[in-house]
């Protein structure tokens, strides 16, 4: 496995590949990798002949009062896991190289209409020209066959896919299923900020949905009879402050009000005291 700091040093690297006709698989991630990562490098490993990681925490999608500073970076155990997990080359280049001339913000972005705004672009704006302008980069760089997201992200994977299309990207975007814990909460390098007894709570994402899933099975496809009673049980929990809860079109992303089956998404965004989780279920 290389480790490649350099805009140079990757470009001649892939020019290399490229020249023998390699598949390449790229899993971009902004480090701190758990086991949700790493199912994604074992889909990439398993599909390609070149496996790339990219290692870089992103200062444009953070917003300013956002945990940009303070967001882990345990450089070590990634590469550790890389290794172990047969990755060929990580990417772990620094803020300049990837933004050089320009300091921490870009002067040219990838932007798109409709889908940046709704459901974690309303508390974040501007977080996914942030990302759709570092993972063109990346793309750019890389030149990856395919590239693999979660659906943990399902909003980040859906507005990547249209961006490659849009935008004529020859990279297959696939999308991988959300990997928990035991008790159901969504894998996160933001886990890592969970007290004990926040970390305990924590899985009420998970169960809000379950409960929401089970009312669509009881037959109940209000959207806004399913939000309150998903919203009654959040507020029972201590110190969980509920950011959005939506039930919305999962092409459009256009709220729904009522459940239709193979076309919803239901999404949410929860505070645990500073620690925002988010969570999904495709119905
Ligand atoms: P991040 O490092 O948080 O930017 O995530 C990098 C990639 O890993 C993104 O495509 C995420 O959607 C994906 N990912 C994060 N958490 C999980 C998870 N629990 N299960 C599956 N994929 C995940």
């Amino acid at each position: 496995m290389v480790i490649i700091k350099t805009i140079n040093g990757l470009k001649k690297l892939i020019r290399a590949w490229k020249k023998k006709g390699v598949k390449i698989g790229f899993v971009p991630t902004m480090g701190a990798l758990h086991e949700g990562h790493i199912s994604l490098i074992k889909k990439a490993r398993r599909e390609s002949d070149r496996v790339v990681v990219s290692v870089f925490v992103n200062p444009t999608q953070f917003g300013p009062k956002e945990d940009l500073k303070k967001y882990p970076r345990p450089f070590r155990h990634d590469i550790r896991l890389c290794r172990l997990n047969k990755v060929d080359l990580v990417f772990s280049p620094a803020v300049n190289q990837m933004y050089s001339g320009f300091g921490p913000v870009p002067k040219t972005y990838i932007d798109m209409e409709k889908l940046p705004d709704k459901l974690c672009g309303r508390s974040r704006p501007g977080h996914f020209r942030g990302v759709m302008t570092v993972v063109a980069k990346l793309f750019n760089l890389v030149e990856p066959d395919t590239a693999y997201f979660g659906l943990k992200d399902y909003q980040q994977s859906l507005i990547i896919s249209k961006m490659v299309s849009d935008l004529n990207i020859n990279t297959v975007i696939k999308t991988l299923p959300t990997f928990r814990e035991k008790d159901g909460l969504a894998m996160s390098s933001r886990n890592k900020y969970l007290t004990a007894s926040l970390r305990a709570k924590a899985a009420c994402l998970y169960q809000a949905l379950g409960m929401a899933k089970k009312l669509i099975a009881s037959g109940e496809y209000s959207s806004s009879k399913i939000i309150k009673e998903m919203a009654r049980f959040m507020k029972k929990i201590n110190k969980a402050r509920i950011d959005y809860i939506a039930i919305v079109d999962r092409d459009t992303l256009e709220d729904l009000p009522k459940v239709k089956k193979g076309k919803t998404l239901i999404a949410l965004a929860v505070f645990l005291d500073k620690t925002r989780l988010i969570d999904n279920t495709l119905v």
